[in-house]
């Protein structure tokens, strides 16, 4: 069972108090890891620390910071075992996500690096003769970096390797649910020589984070924050970003809608379905939550998918490999229970799966889902999915946008001018024709609308996110003035 550090001011720290936490295993309950609960002391420290640094760093040379970023991305890389072991431990996550964690988040490092040469600036027409006026992109100053547990080297990576490339130094906040994968993260950046300072980490007890975050937005120098996690955590973050007017990135939950149109070529709707819906088993932000099916094609298409997810292997994946592997807790597997009761209480068929009795949960589909049914609105972050049947284009549309959520979104159709009209009316930040919600790449603009959150992560609007805009001005001749 490893026993973590926080790191502030590059050296390795316990909590000022010297008080820990423990995660444990999601399947068995052993303990997973021991880590330092931070003070909201520690915190403004870790702000401190990274303060200390900015002014070096955002001084430092595009190609230098690129160099050290490219670096980083390798020492990830090489860190693929540990982390499938890490995430095992704590989140019960796959072999398979942990890979593709480790992969993608590399490629978000590598992304950031070659961004350092990408941020670039304007010069804007004046109206004052000999004024020569610029629109100048700079670094921000501190950045906080705030990620869940559910695609945890993915969106710890993703918290800070744009505004590191930008120039800014930043504290990334672990998860309470994965702080020794988060630690992983940081011991790649370490290796990869970043100045002390430039980053920090640290980890808090679950009932301290309002304290610990709030301490952090509040500080001077912390100058933006980056937060992915729910919508219920998001609201909070934004309040306190609010009350120290501090800009904010929000990327926060989803209920993906996967339309099947009447002419959607059903095998390559089957195959991606299966796999947006039931990978990291169904804990994903863009995971599919809700299957709009055209009638026309329902039977086949529902017959279809039960029999590919019937056959997606499950278990503990410390053992070997698997596809679902064990849920993050058992708050999991009761809200997926009460929302099956539900959906069978009002007349929703079960399909395949079922209720759960621990943490290992079969892929389940539930038919005839209706809007009075908690499954149509709620999301199941779970392998629970709803299939909900419509008639036409026009019922496809108006379901896949009665929610409260607007991330991901599939359209599958092949008359792809059609499928494009209804991606184009779908309320979500992203919406992938012929392809599953669950795609993502460093450099694609990625960020919902509505519940789902505000600003976006990924390439230029990246760079937008995480520096600050100036105007800035030479006046090259004799100016002219009233008086
Ligand atoms: P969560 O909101 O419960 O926790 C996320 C973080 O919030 C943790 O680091 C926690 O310490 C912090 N936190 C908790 N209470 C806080 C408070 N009062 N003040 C400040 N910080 C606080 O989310 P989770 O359960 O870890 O993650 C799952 C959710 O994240 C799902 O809703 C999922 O859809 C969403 N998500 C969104 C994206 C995206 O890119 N949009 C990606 C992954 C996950």
């Amino acid at each position: 069972m490893p026993t973590i550090s926080m790191l502030i001011g590059g050296e390795s720290r316990a909590a000022s108090n010297g008080a820990t936490f423990e995660r444990r295993n999601p399947l068995d309950h052993s303990v997973a890891t021991r880590a330092p609960a931070a003070t909201a002391d520690d915190g403004r420290a870790a702000v401190d620390a990274a303060a200390q640094a900015f002014p070096v760093w955002a001084a430092l040379g595009p190609g230098a910071r690129r160099a050290l970023l490219m670096k980083a991305a390798h020492a990830l890389e090489a860190k693929g075992e540990a982390f499938a072991q890490a995430m095992a431990a704590e989140t019960g996550a796959s072999g398979i996500w942990a890979g593709f964690n480790v992969h993608l988040a590399a490629d978000m490092l590598l992304e950031a690096a070659a961004l350092t040469t990408q941020i670039d600036g304007q010069v804007i027409p004046s109206n004052v003769p000999g004024n020569l006026a610029l629109a100048v992109r700079q670094p921000a100053g501190v950045v906080l970096g705030i990620a869940p547990w559910n695609a945890p080297v993915i969106l710890g990576v993703r918290a800070i390797a744009t505004p590191l490339a930008c120039g800014n130094t930043v504290v990334l906040k672990g998860s309470e649910l994965c702080p020794a994968t988060h630690g992983l993260i940081i011991e790649a950046l370490q290796e990869a020589g970043l100045p002390p300072g430039v980053v920090n980490f640290v980890t808090n007890a679950p009932a301290d984070a309002g304290a610990v975050v709030e301490a952090m937005v509040a500080h001077p120098a912390l100058r933006r924050v980056n937060f992915t996690g729910s919508t219920k955590v998001g609201k909070l973050i934004a309040q306190t970003c609010a009350k120290h007017l501090k800009p904010a990135v929000l990327e926060l939950g989803g209920k993906a809608p996967f339309v099947v149109l009447d002419d959607a070529d059903l095998d390559a709707a089957v195959a991606a379905a299966t796999f947006g819906a039931f990978a990291n088993s169904g804990q994903i932000c863009m995971s599919t939550e809700r299957i709009i099916v055209d009638q026309a094609v329902a039977d086949t298409f529902v017959a279809q998918l039960a029999e590919r997810a019937k056959g997606l292997p499950l278990g503990d994946p410390r053992q070997g490999p698997v596809v679902l592997g064990s849920v993050v807790d058992m708050a999991t597997v009761e809200r997926c229970n009460a929302l099956i009761d539900d959906a069978l209480a009002l007349g929703a068929t079960l399909v395949c799966g079922g209720k759960a009795t621990d943490t290992l949960m079969p892929a389940t589909l539930l038919d005839h889902v209706t809007p009075a049914m908690k499954i149509y609105q709620e999301e199941t972050f779970g392998p629970v999915k709803a299939i909900v049947r419509v008639n036409g284009v026009e019922e496809a549309v108006a379901c896949a946008n009665d929610n409260e959520f607007g991330l991901a979104a599939a359209v599958f159709g092949q008359n792809t001018a059609r499928a494009w009209q209804v991606a184009s009316r779908i309320e979500s930040g992203i919406c992938h024709i012929n392809g599953p919600t669950v795609h993502d790449e460093a450099q694609m603009p990625f960020g919902g609308v509505k519940g789902s959150g505000y600003g976006k992560f990924g390439g230029q609007a990246g760079i937008d996110a995480f520096t600050e805009l100036r105007w800035i001005t030479v006046q090259n001749t004799p100016r002219h003035y009233p008086f």
